[in-house]
């Protein structure tokens, strides 16, 4: 594959219509400013929705696309007015590039609620100019946008941090969902949910997997250290776990009855739904009043909140676990990911 030559001709991967193929694609970037810092990417992770965004599920694609929002790399350039990073640190970007910086959204640390964010991909800056994600060998982000990565953490397995990663992290935290001692559910163990058990078990929580596949119990205890295990088909292994557990991250981008899990919740018991059925789902009020339970949803999370938990991983040696694919096989990767079929998040090595 072609290095990027000169400063801002590019290579990566794009989708140009919703049948979703990634093809190589030679593209420009916007030229560097006074706050922007470029760097070389090493490895990107895929998301489910690179996979939705390439096919125009969402009915917002705009093409040609060069998905990725999980983007890790070295700094090859800093603008001259960049004071957090220098040419050779490895840095990150998530899921934005830019927003407001003055809405109460973005006052509160909430960039991703601002109405003007920007998407790292599949979106335009104020002027026009449209983003491209991390399937490719260059980027550039404001700096406040870029993250730095502990030089601990492998490069590749900390890529997904950067969305599946801070989206259980940011309702765990910002629900008190990190008491030690404390009873934690997970719905769906995927990308997502492999990342809220390893952050559950950090915080010294006693870990119950709610999951469709018994298969995966075994993993589940012994690589990622779930206390217990629950197949949420099994009607009576359900109502054995009636009012026993604290909180619950549900991960389930399908349909499914939430009632079961809220009967899981103990009095006062909190859960986030991060996932995104495209259905309404349904809720019998009375079993929310009956114990003062709470059903919230959460999308990402903030830039200062994604640079604590990158902190947090580096710490507590907290990664993803992950299958590396070179970028030329990224649409094996989209058609794995269809059918569940990675454990539990692919990589893409862009210079492969
Ligand atoms: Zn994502
Ligand atoms: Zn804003």
């Amino acid at each position: 594959m072609g290095e990027a030559v000169g400063t801002n001709e590019v290579f990566g991967y794009a989708a140009k219509d919703k049948a979703g193929h990634l093809a190589p694609f030679k593209f420009t970037r916007r030229a560097a400013g006074p706050e922007d810092v470029t760097f070389k990417v090493l490895h990107c992770g895929v998301c489910h929705s690179d996979l939705h965004q390439i096919r125009n599920e969402w009915k917002n694609s705009k093409y040609p696309m060069v998905p990725g929002h999980e983007i890790i790399g070295t700094v090859t350039e800093v603008g001259s007015a960049v004071s957090k990073f220098k040419v050779g640190d490895t840095v990150g970007v998530g899921c934005m590039v830019h927003s407001c910086h003055q809405c109460d959204s973005c006052e509160k640390g909430s960039e991703q609620y601002c109405e003007k964010v920007v998407w790292s991909y599949n979106a335009n800056y104020p002027d026009g100019t449209p983003t491209y994600g991390g399937y490719s060998t260059q980027m550039i982000a404001d700096e406040k946008f870029v993250l730095r990565i502990p030089d601990n953490l492998p490069k590749d397995a900390a890529a997904p941090l950067l969305c599946a990663g801070i989206t259980v992290w940011s309702p765990m935290q910002y629900f008190g969902m990190n008491v030690k001692g404390a009873r934690f559910g997970l719905v769906g163990l995927g990308g997502l949910g492999h990342m809220a058990v390893q952050f559950a078990k950090a915080f010294g929580m006693h870990v119950t997997i709610f999951s469709t596949s018994p298969a995966k119990e075994k993993e589940a205890r012994e690589l990622l250290g779930a206390d217990d295990f629950v197949v949420s088909k099994d009607e009576e292994a359900m109502k054995a776990k009636a009012k026993s557990i604290d909180f619950i991250i549900d991960t389930v981008a399908a349909k499914h009855s939430l009632d079961p899990y809220i009967a899981a919740l103990t009095t006062n018991g909190k859960m986030c739904l991060v996932g995104m059925p495209p259905d309404s789902l349904e809720i019998m009020p009375a079993m929310l009043t009956s114990g003062r339970k709470l059903v919230a949803g959460s999308a990402i999370g903030g830039i200062k909140e994604t640079q604590e938990m990158l902190d947090y991983c580096g710490e507590h040696n907290i990664t993803c676990m992950i299958e590396n694919l070179p970028l030329s096989e990224c649409n094996t990767a989209m058609e794995r990911l269809e059918k569940n079929d990675v454990k539990y998040r692919f990589v893409l090595d862009i210079e492969h």
